[in-house]
């Protein structure tokens, strides 16, 4: 079994370069036809409602909502793909050129489709969307326009940084509400921020400087101003690379980052110290010891 922890899992970053891909590669195309190989990845809200459906659709934008992603169509169904935790998306143009995000496995570079390819969309133009996920998590909802904002409602999403609305007085306020909550298991939670998953949590909690097990009421003010501040920044770091690069549990560093999500006993960036890996509320979490002392009050 492919242990789901030893991978990078999609995370905002990578969801966000799906969006990219999709936008560049089949915004403006019909759908001519579809492939799937397992029914379980398609549920329809609406019972009449089948994939056939989307053919003859044209693809007229996507969207993102912290992970969640709305195909729109010209025409209903209207579909929402989730990668979940092993979800992977390429898109080849006709041409054979392939952009691919999201999980790792199959390599970016392996034929298409592969055996774990459950979903394809044919383009007008040629050009092909595959899905790949190796331990079928990934689901693709299909539902008319009508119940596309009440479904991303229901999801119960928080407010996603960089999101305006999120202001450092108002994280103060939604912490100071969470008691002695830990704030790893707390930023992971969708409906608290949305959108950060293990690797992001780790890497915004590092450069916060706040170990990872700190109360969540017990921030002192600039405490909380780096959190706000840090969660955003490693997003935005991840988003123009293409999100982390994780193999068999070790980041391979793109322009210094992960800093130390999967990164075990290798030096911390800022002081050198080596990164310590323990499990948190049943997730592998990385911190620093000596950055992110767990009383607060860095040394650095
Ligand atoms: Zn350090």
């Amino acid at each position: 079994m492919l242990a789901l922890e030893e991978y990078g899992m999609p995370e905002l970053p990578e969801v966000e370069t799906v969006r990219r891909i999709l936008d560049r590669a089949a915004v403006g195309k019909r759908v001519v036809g579809v492939r799937c190989g397992r029914e379980r990845l398609v549920e329809a809200l609406e019972t009449d409602l089948t994939l056939d459906d989307l053919v003859g659709g044209r693809l007229d934008g996507v969207e993102r909502h912290a992970k969640y992603l709305v195909l729109r169509f010209d025409r209903d169904p209207q579909a929402v793909l989730h990668l979940r935790m092993t979800g992977q998306v390429a898109a080849v143009a006709p041409g054979g050129a392939r952009e691919v995000a999201g999980h790792p496995v199959p390599a970016y570079d392996a034929p298409l489709p592969a055996p774990t390819t459950h979903l394809t969309l044919d383009f007008a133009d040629g050009t092909t969307v595959y899905l790949q996920d190796p331990r079928h998590f990934a689901r693709l909802t299909l539902l008319p326009a009508t119940l596309v904002e009440p479904y991303i409602r229901e999801r119960n999403l928080g407010p996603e940084p960089p999101d305006p609305s999120l202001t450092v007085e108002r994280l103060a306020a939604m912490l100071a509400a969470r008691g002695r909550a830990k704030l790893k298991p707390l930023l992971l939670d969708q409906s608290f921020v949305a959108g950060l998953g293990n690797i992001y949590v780790d890497e915004a909690l590092h450069l916060a400087r706040l170990h990872p097990e700190r109360a969540a009421a017990g921030l002192a003010p600039p405490e909380i101003a780096r959190l706000h501040g840090a969660m955003p920044a490693v997003l935005a770091e991840a988003i123009p690379i293409g999100g982390a690069r994780i193999h068999h549990g070790k980041a391979t560093q793109v322009a210094g980052f992960p800093r130390v999500h999967a990164r075990r006993g290798e030096p911390c960036p800022t002081c050198g110290t080596p990164i310590v890996k323990y499990t948190l509320a049943g997730r592998g979490t990385y911190f620093c010891p000596q950055c992110q002392p767990p009383g607060g009050k860095s040394q650095v």
